[in-house]
């Protein structure tokens, strides 16, 4: 007997993200799984959550979030009404996928990039058109492309490296439709495309504080755009989509973007010196952009060193498919945290 499944289709069969594995014992564990910071976030933070008082949580907080808007769209030389936040860039790029595309329309994006994109698709139910990336993991636009919406994951994900700004600019001229870059690693690059979004009406540029401020556990993304695009946004999002505690804590890690940058540099360093140093060991290295290395490992396979790192308790990521098999993606931590990493390749 068959029984009725309740399920809508499209979201009983949805292969669903799989973040990164949260380690049990986290304080032996050494984790580059999932491109956290490895240092804390501005103290600032820390003294904006000890002066919260509990009883304001009794009110919604501001709808628009427009004290924070404001913060942000001086950050960027832009106004206000030119931003929108939410929680999490992941919330801004699932209210792109519901806002910019018809359900006969199509969402395209890079392989590999981002693994979520796809997966927003099938669960709005629209068709997606990847685009197959160079051997080496490099810019391949076909001359006649078209989709309702592009997401550009700029620098990549989980290949490390950024795409030249020319080809990014001629593709948002010539494209028809919506291009959403995801910024989530920008601050860790040599360049951006922040000021596409304001100058070209067709382009949102996605940021995440998860990354360079030290603060994926307090979901806060946004996106800068045109006033149009924006307007749209707000209009479907959750009433009070981002928290008292989220836009209170935001505001005081974005009035400090100079301890936010001091960390970049550390971790750039770090970047260099274990780029330098697996090289040493036979690897092949991607030139990083991010806060993450893209490694291919010489004289064993990328699951095997994956596995083998996990029983030393130092965990990575490993993705299964055809173009990223091959590889390994390594958040880059402390430098104590490297120098654990490469002790444990070492032994292995
Ligand atoms: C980490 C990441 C995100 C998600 O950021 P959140 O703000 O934590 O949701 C989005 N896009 C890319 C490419 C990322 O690597």
């Amino acid at each position: 007997m068959t029984q009725k499944s309740y399920i809508r289709r499209s979201i009983q069969y949805l292969h669903a993200y799989v973040p990164g594995e949260q380690p049990k014992n986290e304080d032996r564990a050494v984790k580059l799984n999932t491109n956290e910071n490895p240092y804390p976030p501005s103290p600032r933070v820390a003294e904006a959550l000890q002066k919260m008082d509990a009883r304001r949580l009794r009110l919604y907080p501001e709808p628009e979030c427009d004290t924070l808007r404001k913060k942000i769209a001086a950050l960027h030389g832009c106004a206000l009404e030119q931003v929108f936040v939410g929680n999490g860039s992941d919330e801004v790029l699932a209210l792109c996928a519901r806002t910019f595309v018809e359900r006969k329309g199509t969402i395209g994006f890079f392989n590999p990039a981002y693994s979520l994109y796809p997966i927003l698709a099938d669960i709005e139910e629209i068709a997606t058109r990847p685009v197959e990336l160079t051997s080496d993991f490099q810019w391949a636009m076909p001359k006649k492309y078209e989709a309702s919406m592009f997401f550009l994951t700029n620098p990549n994900a989980p290949t490390s490296m950024l795409f030249p700004k020319s080809k990014i600019r001629a593709f948002c001229q010539k494209f028809k439709g919506v291009v959403v870059i995801d910024e989530a690693y920008a601050d860790f690059a040599g360049e951006n495309c922040m000021d596409l979004a304001i100058e070209l009406n067709n382009v949102l540029i996605v940021r995440t504080l998860s990354k360079s401020y030290s603060l994926a556990g307090l979901r806060l993304g946004y996106a800068v755009g045109s006033k149009r695009f924006i307007d749209v946004l707000l209009k479907i999002k959750d009433s009070y989509n981002v928290d008292y505690l989220a836009q209170q804590l935001a505001i005081a890690a974005l009035s400090d973007v100079k301890y936010m940058q001091r960390n970049v540099e550390r971790v750039k360093k770090t970047r260099a010196r274990i780029t330098q140093e697996l090289k040493k060991r036979g690897f092949t290295v991607a030139p990083s952009e991010t806060n993450f290395l893209w490694v291919k490992p010489s004289g064993i396979s990328a699951l095997q060193l994956f596995e083998a790192l996990r029983k030393k308790n130092v965990f990575v990521r490993f993705f299964s498919g055809k173009r990223t098999k091959d590889y390994l993606r390594v958040t880059l931590g402390t430098d104590q945290q490297m120098d654990r990493f490469l002790r444990a390749i070492d032994s292995i």
